[in-house]
């Protein structure tokens, strides 16, 4: 038997459903911050990620599925998103648009060569923003603010924000000099990696997972004490905007994030639920003014976020917190196969009515439909036997209450419209 790739998933029943429904409420989402959908390819050149992630990010040196097509050119699945929108950005001339900032969204596959655990997989999901054109601190606030509006939206409550400001470049310069000066002395204590780090780009070192608890890493150097006069009020006014919305955080110096290209805020939202496990950082971003022009675009102040689904998902069944909502209104049962044409008939024409409607496939018998009602748990079953054919008055049973109504067959749209509310 041929089974699915390490790391990978399979998506269907409860599941399937969760996930759809979060793919709409984030759309919704997106519609009330009047942000625009963008969608990038799954694929780029390899060149591409190597230039925008950057070469010492675990991303690009370990994680990423690298090919050749069939002609010869170096392709990658897409790691993560940024890369890709900030080339379409590019590429589409979209810096020379009117009504700056460019606020996009996009939600997709992403795919990374880790060891599989829970919270972490090869192929998995993410949804993020990007806001190109404007360096004002509002926008990081508002960055921050959307995961975790949205993670208050589902009644997540266990979310901890974590905070921190990496400076501009003049700042970094004095930070990277200071780290080097802490961390030189003490080289071999460092894993192999975090010495390449030491080498390449210091302040990785201080996002690295084995090193973590190392006593140099908590007596380094805090960036917050290097930023200079220009990078500590934009840092102040992003935490004036948050407290006015009510988002509560916390500065945490150790936050770095994994990719090379981050200038001033950067971010991360971990799960604060017991027994969670590590996985638990739900997104993380921040503001990266350096990387349009890195990738051959005119310098533009950008400033984004991605979050993972799979561990939302994780998250919001920790908290037993179940977003299915029963979508089916109406289930339809023919007494027998003589009113199974009139009885589909019926389902067509209340689907294009817009009701969410189910009918019976398999020739059951009254009994089994019964059962089968109770599996699919319609808000509404029709019940269509030959007296209902000939008299066009129909028998239309309150699944919940179990009270039955006779409706005429021309009234029906409209007691549906009636009884059946839309929410979206
Ligand atoms: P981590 O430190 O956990 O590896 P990261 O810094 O690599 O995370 P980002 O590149 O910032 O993660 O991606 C943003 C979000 O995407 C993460 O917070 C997480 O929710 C999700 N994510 C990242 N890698 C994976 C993965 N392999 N499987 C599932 N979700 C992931
Ligand atoms: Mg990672």
């Amino acid at each position: 038997m041929i089974q699915k790739p390490k790391g990978t998933y399979d998506v269907f029943k409860e599941q399937g459903k969760k996930i759809k429904y979060l793919e709409k409420l984030l759309s919704a989402l997106m519609e009330k911050y009047n942000y625009e959908f963008v969608r990038t390819p799954n694929f780029e050149a390899t060149e591409l990620f190597h230039r925008g992630v950057g070469e010492t990010s675990d991303i690009v040196s370990k994680e990423t599925y690298d090919f050749l097509d069939r002609g010869n050119r170096n392709m990658t699945l897409r790691p993560e998103g940024t890369a890709g929108v900030v080339r379409s950005f590019i590429e589409n001339k979209r810096y020379a648009d009117a009504s700056l900032p460019v606020k996009n969204w996009y939600y997709g596959p992403m795919y990374r060569y880790e060891r599989p655990q829970s919270g972490r997989f090869r192929e998995f999901y993410q949804f993020g923003v990007e806001v190109f054109g404007s360096n004002d601190p509002l926008v990081d606030a508002e960055v921050i603010s959307i995961p975790v509006n949205f993670y208050k939206l589902l009644g997540l409550k266990g979310i901890k924000v974590n905070i921190n400001s990496l400076g501009d470049t003049e700042s970094r310069l004095s930070y990277k000099e200071a780290l080097i000066n802490h961390f030189r002395p003490h080289l071999d204590l460092l894993c192999d990696d975090c010495k390449k780090r030491f080498e390449k780009n210091p302040l990785r070192i201080l996002d690295c997972k084995v090193d973590h608890e190392l006593d140099i890493m908590s007596s380094a150097p805090k960036i917050i004490d290097y930023l200079n006069e220009e990078s500590k009020k934009h840092f102040e006014e992003v935490q004036k905007y948050l407290k006015l919305m009510n988002i509560e955080y916390t500065v945490n110096p150790n936050i770095v994030r994994g990719l090379d290209y981050y200038t001033n805020t950067v971010f991360e939202v971990e799960a604060d639920i017991e027994d969670f496990g590590s996985q638990n950082v739900l997104c993380g971003g921040g503001r990266y003014n350096g990387l349009v022009e890195a990738l051959g675009g005119p310098s533009t102040p950008a400033v984004g976020f991605a979050m993972g689904i799979e561990r939302l998902l994780n998250a919001l069944e920790a908290e037993n917190i179940n977003i299915i909502s029963n979508d089916l209104d109406i289930y339809v049962i023919p007494m027998s196969v003589n009113e199974k044409a009139y009885s589909y008939k019926l389902c067509q024409d209340l689907r294009m009515n817009g009701f969410n409607v189910d009918i019976d496939y398999m020739n059951r018998n009254i009994k089994a439909n019964f059962k089968q009602a109770d599996r699919l748990n319609p808000k509404y079953l029709i019940i269509i036997g030959e007296e209902e054919v000939n008299s066009s008055i129909l028998t239309i049973k309150n699944n919940n209450t179990k009270e039955e109504y006779k409706i005429k067959e021309e009234d029906l749209i409209k007691f549906f419209d009636e009884v059946i509310s839309y929410e979206d």
